[in-house]
């Protein structure tokens, strides 16, 4: 038996989610079952154990769409017994059961095993959202951007995503601007490594086709107006990475910076990266995050905590990561 935060759906529609206690063999099909150490809250955990979107497409529905843990039956001889693992993405929390219950059994296809360099709390505060943040950043300089070129802007600054990616954009020699709703937490996205913090609101609505170039390049985990301003103020052959939608789903832009300043619009999406990717991230994570960076980005809460945090989640009140502890 195990205990599993669990989302059903009532007969109006709405979401209910609770803490209930199930039995393994309930758990999904799959060839490895993994006793979770940790999972986390994400925007789309969020967003799925509110109601406040449909995320979740299969139901009743574990959400959760990280997890690290160690296994403990396996049919796979890749990822035997005892070896510690993480898994992130490949649909956990909407169509298959996901990290947010002591037990999980997923395809051993999703799995990508821990760096031996870090702890499994360590992994679990990077996360998707570091693993998203990563892979922004390797977006950028697989289209050639590099540190000296000129600042980089990261909206949601105080986010998950956003934090890692001032993190890492700095710690890889970049001038970070963070852009933030949360000035009062200037000294953090300082102490995180941005040179630069300004109100999210003066990217936040309809701005001019082109506008003052400013920016080498972008990581934007907010969408809507905020990208579209971002793409109208980013330098000549600059490159803007967009990995969320926390303004919005919506892309209210003109061609005018793709066709007449050479700007690359790349996406970032996580949950179908392919493995040689995932472990290119996962490796650049071992080496470029250390136990104060975590410590600074991520904290922990229990699973009965966690219906209530992603309430504040929701309402843009968490700041980093919150790391659930499922022992
Ligand atoms: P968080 O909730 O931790 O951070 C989101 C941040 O966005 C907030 O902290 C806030 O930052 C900012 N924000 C919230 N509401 C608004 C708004 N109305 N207008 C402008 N900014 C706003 O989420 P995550 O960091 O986990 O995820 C960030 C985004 O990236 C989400 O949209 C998520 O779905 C997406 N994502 C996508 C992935 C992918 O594979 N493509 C993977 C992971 C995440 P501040 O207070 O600093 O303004």
């Amino acid at each position: 038996m195990f205990k599993a935060l669990m989302l059903r759906k009532a007969d109006d529609g709405s979401t209910q989610a609770s803490i209930e206690t199930l039995d393994t063999a309930q758990l999904p099909e799959g060839d490895v079952e993994i006793q979770v150490a940790y999972s986390t809250l994400n925007y789309k955990d969020g967003l799925a154990i509110t109601g406040r979107a449909p995320v979740v497409r299969q139901w009743p529905m574990v959400p959760g769409i990280d997890l690290v843990g160690t296994v403990v039956e396996s049919r796979d001889a890749q990822y035997p017994k005892g070896t510690e693992v993480i898994v992130n993405g490949h649909g956990m929390g909407e169509l298959h059961w996901g990290g947010l219950a002591q037990r999980a059994r997923v395809p051993a296809g999703w799995i990508t095993r821990k760096p031996d360099s870090m702890s499994a709390w360590d992994a679990a505060s990077i996360g998707t959202a570091g693993y998203t943040a990563m892979l922004s950043v390797l977006a950028l300089e697989r289209h050639g951007v590099r540190a000296g070129d000129g600042p980089i802007v990261v909206t949601g600054a105080n986010g998950g995503v956003g934090s890692f990616a001032v993190a890492l954009l700095a710690r890889r020699g970049y001038e970070v601007h963070a852009s933030t709703g949360r000035l009062e937490e200037r000294e953090r996205l300082l102490g995180l490594g941005a040179t630069e913090v300004f109100d999210r609101q003066t990217l936040a609505e309809a701005g001019k086709p082109l506008q003052k170039e400013k920016w080498a390049g972008a990581v934007d985990c907010v969408g809507s107006h905020t990208l579209a301003n971002i793409c109208a103020q980013t330098r000549y052959g600059g490159v803007v990475t967009a990995c969320g939608l926390a303004q919005g789903m919506d892309f209210p832009a003109t061609v005018a910076p793709f066709i007449l300043r050479g700007v690359t619009l790349a996406g970032v999406d996580s949950v179908y990266a392919p493995q040689a990717l995932r472990e290119e991230a996962w490796r650049c994570l071992a080496e470029e995050t250390d136990g104060s960076l975590r410590e600074q980005i991520a904290c922990t809460a229990s699973l009965n905590e966690s219906i209530d945090l992603a309430q504040r989640l929701m309402k843009g009140e968490i700041k980093g990561r919150v790391v659930i502890d499922l022992a």
